[in-house]
């Protein structure tokens, strides 16, 4: 008789599912017209992403928040950087409304943002949201004056503040502050533990004074980013144990490609899990030719794999091995992940729930029929020595059997025909 070892006694518990912890944070609303997005409290996660173009040069960077906005950005933000650039904000905005594009615009200020929102009344009206960096709005007396004047903007328009700390640019007074009564201790901390302590005091305390002022504290999210993945999980642990504000999560300079792509999914997905994080950013350095909205594509791929939103129709495909010896698999899988991903803007609103549905290719007889019948749809193509012929399955079951040189484009028929169906009636119903 098979004799299984370790198995649980008769009557013990099944396997609790794995899913992220609560952490109920408060709650922060960022408008634009008839928009809001909520960010915190029982939200869902919130991507968000950032534009790479002059901020001066308005059409360019209408162009690049509508295509992250489409990719799936809940918020965009812009550097606010010189007068010019300011005084274009409200113009990248109405080019935005013209587009039919209502994605709130989050302004990111550093050493002038005091100047520039005072100076600029529609900049500062035409943005959501401000993100002040308490490291770098001025030193010594200027420091509170100067952070003060970005407050009262906030509250004069009525918009959510993310106090956004960052190692790079840490409050050095502070810091230095920090260092000296860490030399008074009979042991001193390492130096990088005070760098932690630096950075999250600095985010506290600025929020606290904001708040101080006058400005709703539900209105504040707090960022404290550093590029390690250890040291963001470790600052992020304490941040979130010592304060409810909402947390704007990210690794910064995160780097290119798939070594920016796994530290970053590395470090949120712990945090994630853990309950910390309300909106999050993939800080990647695009790869020559690479879109801008790759960043959006991995914080949206991150939240889906861990079950916290859904955003695309997910492929599961295998990762091929000796039994699939052409490309035709990995060709197939691409397309249909491609022609999913590019028809989600329409579809979002024309097919609600669409975004729910599994589709399976998968490279030979060993796993492809099973996974294809686990998924909504799903194809098993004919590997290395198979009849060329690919079953298709459709819940569940067998539906038809695709032969010949354009199983690619009928698959992708068959699928798109199975969207139609089953999520058209939905939509009427609505
Ligand atoms: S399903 Fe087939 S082709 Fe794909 S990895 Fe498994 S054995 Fe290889």
């Amino acid at each position: 008789m098979l004799s299984i070892p370790n198995a649980g006694p008769a009557g013990a518990s099944p396997i609790a599912m794995a899913s992220p912890l609560p952490r109920r944070s408060r709650q922060a609303r960022v408008v634009w017209g008839d928009r809001v997005v909520t960010v915190g409290g029982d939200a869902p996660v919130r991507v968000q992403s950032m534009t790479n173009t002059d901020t001066v040069d308005a059409i360019a960077t209408a162009i690049q928040v509508k295509e992250l906005a489409q990719a799936g950005s809940e918020f965009v933000r812009i550097t606010v950087n010189t007068p010019e650039a300011a005084a274009a904000v409200p113009y990248i905005r109405e080019q935005l409304d013209r587009m039919g594009e209502t994605v709130p615009l989050v302004g990111d200020f550093h050493y002038n943002g005091h100047r520039l929102l005072t100076e600029f009344p529609d900049c500062a009206q035409a943005l959501s949201k401000y993100r002040i960096n308490p490291g770098n709005v001025g030193k010594g007396d200027k420091r509170d004056r100067q952070f003060g004047q970005m407050i009262e903007a906030a509250m004069r328009w009525d918009k959510a503040v993310r106090i956004g700390v960052n190692w790079g640019s840490l409050d050095q007074e502070l810091l230095a502050g920090l260092m000296d009564a860490n030399s008074r201790r009979a042991q001193p901390w390492d130096a990088r533990q005070v760098m932690y302590e630096a950075l999250i005091t600095s985010a506290i305390e600025s929020a606290q004074r904001a708040e101080a002022m006058g400005l709703d504290g539900n209105q504040i999210i707090l960022s404290c980013k550093v590029s390690g993945v250890q040291d963001l999980i470790a600052v992020y642990r304490e941040l979130a144990r010592r304060c409810d504000y909402a947390l704007h999560l990210g690794l910064t300079e995160a780097g290119m490609g798939t070594k920016g792509t796994v530290a970053s999914a590395a470090a949120l997905s712990v945090l994630l899990q853990e309950g910390i994080g309300d909106t999050i950013r993939v800080s990647l350095t695009p790869q020559p030719g690479e879109a801008r909205t790759q960043e959006v594509v991995v914080a949206s791929e991150i939240l889906q794999a861990l079950g916290l939103r859904i955003f695309v129709p997910s492929v599961t495909a295998c990762p091929g091995c000796g039994r699939t010896t052409s490309t035709t698999f990995q060709e197939l899988a691409k397309q249909i992940d491609d022609f999913l991903r590019s028809q989600m803007p329409v579809w979002r609103t024309r097919y609600p729930g669409v975004e729910k549905i599994k589709v399976a290719v998968m490279g030979c007889i060993v796993n492809g029929p099973g996974e294809s019948k686990h998924a909504d749809i799903g194809i098993s193509l004919p590997g290395t020595g198979e009849a060329p012929s690919a079953p298709v399955f459709i819940d569940g079951e067998k539906a038809m059997t695709l032969r010949g040189e354009h199983i690619a484009q009928e698959f992708q028929q068959v699928v798109e025909d199975y969207i139609s169906r089953r999520f058209g009636a939905t939509a009427e119903a609505l």
